[in-house]
């Protein structure tokens, strides 16, 4: 399965999250650590995308293996970001090999990941997918259960529901269409970063101003906490709620968990 990445914060060089880390999305590529039975690398594509200034986010992303690409280095070196998401992927069985198939996914300041696979694809998405307008159905970036996914999540992003909300509920309809499927999402706009837990690993590690979200810690750095499944993550740099889903669809918070 992929592995994904969001950082908020002071300014730091996209290296020094991407490609200088021990464990990081470079090394995950190839070697990573907790795929749970989803596959064994992350080898059919990546992406970064990140906030220039209070602009929408640049995006830059590939069909090839991170490690093949020579540009990215020279980029990540010279490139601070207060604000990135980034995601190496491992296509599923029978998903097309292209550049738009790589997250994020982006609309306007939104930026989107999945960490995953919707079981039964395309058939037991059919209703839920019935439920968009037919515009963006025939505009979908490439015909991929996580691109699909996140036509749902902009779905209600646009009719303006919380960020919280329209993943957690976005959740739980695919969950309850697609049982068994494996949905860690992970949704931005540069200043909130939202993900859930559900079939995957994640882990959190806040600075005194800073959050960053993984699928795997990148270093052996002890302030990393693995988020339990089944979770729904709303993080800013100045807090980390941790919810449970159900209460998340209400924007109740439950659990205030300090992950630090
Ligand atoms: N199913 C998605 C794809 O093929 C995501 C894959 C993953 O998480 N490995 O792109």
């Amino acid at each position: 399965m992929c592995r994904h990445l969001a950082y908020l914060g002071p300014p730091v060089f996209l290296s020094s999250l991407l490609t200088d880390p021990p464990y990081g999305l470079l090394r995950q590529s190839w070697a990573p650590r907790d795929m749970r039975g989803g596959g064994t690398m992350n080898a059919d594509g990546f992406g970064v995308a990140w906030y220039a200034g209070d602009g929408v986010p640049v995006r830059y992303r590939r069909a090839q293996p991170m490690w093949s690409d020579t540009t990215l280095p020279e980029l990540a070196a010279v490139t601070r970001v207060r604000a990135v998401l980034a995601a190496v992927r491992s296509a599923t069985v029978g998903m097309p090999l292209h550049e738009t198939a790589a997250a994020p996914f982006a609309e306007g300041r939104w930026l989107f990941s999945h960490n995953g696979v919707v079981r039964g694809w395309p058939d037991s998405l059919v209703p839920l997918a019935a439920g968009l307008p037919v515009r963006d159905l025939i505009t979908l970036d490439v015909p991929t259960d996580s691109a699909l996914l996140w036509a749902l999540v902009r779905h209600r992003l646009r009719a303006g529901a919380p960020p919280g909300e329209a993943v957690a509920d976005t959740v739980a309809a695919v969950a309850a269409a697609a049982p068994g499927s494996r949905l860690n999402l992970l949704l931005t706009d540069g200043t909130t970063v939202v993900a859930s837990t559900a079939g995957h690993a994640l882990s959190v590690r806040r600075g005194p101003d800073s959050v960053l979200l993984a699928s795997e810690p990148f270093d052996d750095d002890p302030a990393w906490r693995a988020v339990p499944d089944g979770r729904l993550v709303v993080a800013t740099t100045g807090g980390l709620d941790v919810r449970d889903p159900s209460a998340a669809r209400r924007s109740v918070p439950t659990a205030r968990e300090d992950t630090r």
